[in-house]
């Protein structure tokens, strides 16, 4: 692991299947920051069926955003847990200009900055292929794609050896129209936000998987305070 000399705080920006998820879990290991998934969460309360969860199933299968007081609640309540005293590295929030707007408060009142901003840059053909085919194990996450990174043992997880897998609901082609056009509209405006606080970074999301995390150490490697080894 890596000495983060303070807090790290990280976002992921990006289209659905840009591969945020998996840039994030690998920097998670690396730098032992907390990995932050909005969506994760959501999926969470779907499946406990809280008054969140029932909130955000239809919106989610659609393919469109939940509302921003909502997250923004739920995000607060999580970036002040003990796991985020190293830092965190945010993975699909914000994903509307007031969320960042509402981050940057947050941040603020903790006496917390920002770190860095990484955008991942994917062509949206390659985006439905990536997200149709991805699957991960049940038992520990783990994801995998049909074509791109099928277990070396077919059936079989390679990290627990588990044998069920499943796909999220709004992996269909249809929904992911949806989910990317939400993008477009309302997250993509967020990238000058964050350009103008002279945060913003951006990585080649089309090249493959470790040379995107290699793309992403440099950027950290370069920030003003860089990063220790242990
Ligand atoms: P993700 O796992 O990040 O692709 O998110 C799955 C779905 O959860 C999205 O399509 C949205 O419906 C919802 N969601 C996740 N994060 C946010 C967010 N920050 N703001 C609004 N909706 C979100």
């Amino acid at each position: 692991m890596v000495d983060t000399g303070g807090g790290l705080n990280l976002i992921l920006l990006g289209p659905p299947g840009a591969g945020k998820g998996t840039q994030a879990k690998r920097l998670e290991a690396y730098y032992g920051i907390a990995q932050i998934s909005t969506g994760d969460m959501l999926r969470a309360e779907v499946a406990a069926g809280s008054p969140i969860g029932r909130k955000a199933k239809a919106i989610m299968e659609a393919g469109e955003l939940v509302p921003d007081d909502v997250i923004i609640t739920m995000l607060a309540g999580r970036i002040a847990r003990p796991d985020c005293a190293r830092g965190f590295i945010l993975d699909g929030f914000p994903r509307t200009v007031p969320q960042a707007e509402a981050l940057d408060a947050m941040l603020a009142e903790q006496g917390l900055t920002l770190s860095a901003v990484i955008e991942l840059r994917v062509d949206d053909a390659a985006l439905v292929e990536r997200i149709a085919g991805r699957f991960t194990c049940a038992s520990c996450g783990a994801g995998y794609h049909d074509v791109f990174q099928p277990p070396r043992v077919a059936g079989r997880c390679d990290v627990c050896g588990g044998g069920e897998f499943t796909r999220r609901a709004d992996d269909n082609r249809e929904t992911v129209a949806a989910r990317l056009a939400a993008y477009h509209r309302q997250t993509a405006p967020i990238l000058p936000y964050y350009a103008a606080q002279g945060r913003l970074h951006r990585v080649d999301g089309m090249a493959g998987i470790d040379e995107v995390t290699a793309a992403v150490e440099r950027i950290l490697a370069g920030l003003s305070r860089p990063l220790a080894k242990n």
